[in-house]
């Protein structure tokens, strides 16, 4: 579902260059949960960022379906393939403060109206368990529940990947199974997600694991 050839990415540094990605090779495919370990600064998020078409590799290629790479893509064309194709789930929920639960659901579909959308948040809200929070704001929600809106967002379209940065990060261990309970049948259910995270609790749920080094995948 998603490749990465031969990915090298730095940064400059006070110091100088500071290579975050050095020569490395992935396949994400579908069915998988893919989790990713490694030290802080072994370039977990760096590899994340370039799989999702957002951070241009300095050499390397990478391949949605086998076929695009979102790179040779407009920054506008990127986004459109992106957000079809990947769902993203953070640490910090990155919720929009103002907006309900359901809103916050809905913002996916605010480029693509449909009389659907409102239904398909529904499902979602209930899918989740959100029922009795739909017309709160984040500001009012427990952390579990703030994940779970953020999970639901990130559903919304129904992408084929979902791209999850320690998305159990903030949580206690009960709300942090749930959410890995979720994301664990989302790939039962024939989507991937590539997980980014230092729980030896969240990667025990992965089907597979990458460990990371100095900007190495070392096993
Ligand atoms: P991890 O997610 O494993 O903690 P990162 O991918 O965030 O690691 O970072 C890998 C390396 O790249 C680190 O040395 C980090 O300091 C450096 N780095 C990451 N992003 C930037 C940036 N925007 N500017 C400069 N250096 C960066």
């Amino acid at each position: 579902m998603i490749k990465l050839n031969n990915i090298i990415r730095s940064f400059n540094g006070p110091k100088g260059k500071v290579a975050a990605l050095n020569d490395v090779s992935m396949n994400l495919s579908s069915g998988e949960l893919l989790a990713v370990k490694g030290p802080s600064g072994c370039g977990k998020s760096t590899l994340l960022l370039t799989a999702a078409g957002m951070l241009k590799p300095d050499s390397g290629e990478v391949l949605y379906d086998g076929k695009d790479n979102p790179y040779n893509y407009s920054p506008d064309k990127r986004s459109v393939l992106r957000s079809g194709l990947i769902g993203f789930v953070f640490q910090q929920f990155h919720l929009i403060p103002y907006l309900t639960v359901k809103e916050n659901i809905l913002v996916p579909a605010l480029s693509m109206p449909d009389e659907n959308n409102s239904t398909r948040a529904e499902e979602l809200i209930s899918k989740f368990g959100l029922e009795h929070r739909s017309d709160h704001l984040p500001g009012q929600l427990s952390t579990g529940e703030k994940q779970r809106t953020a999970l639901a967002r990130a559903l919304f379209n129904r992408p084929k990947v979902i791209m999850a940065d320690e998305p159990t990060g903030n949580l206690d261990d009960e709300n942090a199974d749930t959410v890995m309970d979720h994301l664990k049948s989302y790939v039962d259910d024939g989507g991937a997600v590539l997980l980014v995270t230092h729980s030896a609790r969240a990667a025990k749920f992965a089907t597979r694991t990458l460990n990371m080094k100095s900007g190495l995948i070392v096993s």
